[in-house]
């Protein structure tokens, strides 16, 4: 059996109040968020939202503008990268290519005078762990894509730091390696219980693999929530449609002859392709497109001025051409119209 790897130290982040400017426009604005010690926290949000730049502040590749971040209650907002507790893997791997795999593996240590002895040691652990024990001679231009990103996984991990920054680690790697290494990086995670900090846009990682999500939008972060309760409850329709394939529908009221006058103007209601199915009664939708996906049928429907997206089991076959739609009253979800959900 592999020996396992002693347990670290976990920390915990905070930072307070961030915010990072590029000239006149604002990648981060007043972030505030806590990582709690030995989680997983996934910063997701789309292309340009501020993620890399929050990590980079995190590692200290970069300064705020204003706020703190505070490593177990130590600010260390204006420490310099090797001076902060914390190992880092890059989406491009950054391994060194004239460097055997042991050599790549060792290199932070080497830089930090750890003695050989030692340094053999944790390798032979470290290498166990990850399956590279065969692969140490080789140089990373002789490993696949998925044994490279292993190569600097183990890195990160030799370090036995007990905070762990990854800025989208998997995305040169294909689809089914991507699902292999998510389980991974998971597992080593719990394992060691390190604290990790996670970016991606990739809402599926994000699902799978954290405890607390972190959704970002425009510099600013949406909402803070555990995976179930990001989905259940979403906090703004940002977030809403967001996460979830295909998005929540968001439909005007009226169309769904939800009662008129009870709820404020411009309300948007929600409801999620899933939560929809086929009534006797109810709103009368006509059917505009059906994809057949396998298990399941996506229909595509015009009700009143909106649009909607049901799932239903494919084994119902085709709907009619005319549907009468039905949900669970715990299914709708109303927003105000400035887009944050209204408590029902
Ligand atoms: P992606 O997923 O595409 O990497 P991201 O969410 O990580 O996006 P950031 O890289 O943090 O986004 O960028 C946030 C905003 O700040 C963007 O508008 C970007 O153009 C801007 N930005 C980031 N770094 C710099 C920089 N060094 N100089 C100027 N603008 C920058």
């Amino acid at each position: 059996t592999t020996p396992q790897p002693t347990a670290q130290p976990a920390a915990e982040l905070r930072l307070e109040g961030i915010s990072r400017h590029f000239g006149a426009s604002a990648a981060l604005s007043e972030v505030s968020v806590t990582i709690p010690a030995g989680r997983f926290t996934v910063l997701l949000g789309p292309s340009g939202c501020g993620k890399s730049t929050l990590l980079r502040l995190i590692a200290g590749l970069d300064r705020p503008d204003a706020g703190r971040i505070l490593l177990d209650g130590q600010d260390i907002t204006a420490l310099p990268p090797a001076a902060r507790d914390l190992a880092m893997v890059f989406q491009s791997y950054a391994l060194f290519p004239h460097l055997s795999v042991a050599e790549n593996i060792l290199f932070g240590l080497s830089v930090r005078r750890v003695p050989r002895p030692a340094q053999r040691e944790r390798l032979g652990r470290v290498a166990g762990m990850m399956g590279l024990d065969t692969l140490l001679d080789r140089k990373p231009g002789q490993l696949s894509g998925g044994q490279q990103q292993r190569v600097a996984l183990a890195r990160a991990v030799i370090s036995e730091r007990p905070v762990c920054l990854m800025d989208e680690p998997l995305s040169n790697l294909d689809a089914k390696l991507r699902a292999e290494m998510r389980v991974e990086i998971r597992a080593l995670q719990q394992r060691l219980g390190l604290t990790m900090v996670y970016v991606t846009h990739d809402q599926v990682e994000a699902m799978t693999m954290a405890d607390q999500i972190v959704v970002m939008n425009g510099g600013r972060v949406e909402q803070v929530a555990d995976p179930r309760g990001l989905y259940a409850r979403p906090e703004t329709t940002f977030c809403a449609r967001f996460i979830g394939t295909p998005p929540m529908n968001l439909i005007a009221p009226d169309d769904l002859a939800l009662a008129d006058g009870i709820m404020p103007p411009g309300t948007l209601a929600g409801l999620r392709p899933e939560d929809i199915f086929l009534a006797d009664q109810g709103p009368e939708a006509a059917v505009e497109g059906i994809e057949y996906l396998g298990a399941d049928q996506l229909i595509a429907a015009r009700i009143g001025r909106s649009r909607l997206i049901l799932r239903l089991p494919a084994r119902q076959g085709p709907p009619p051409a005319r549907i009468r739609i039905g949900w669970a009253p715990g299914a709708l979800h109303l927003f105000d119209p400035s887009g944050r959900r209204i408590a029902v």
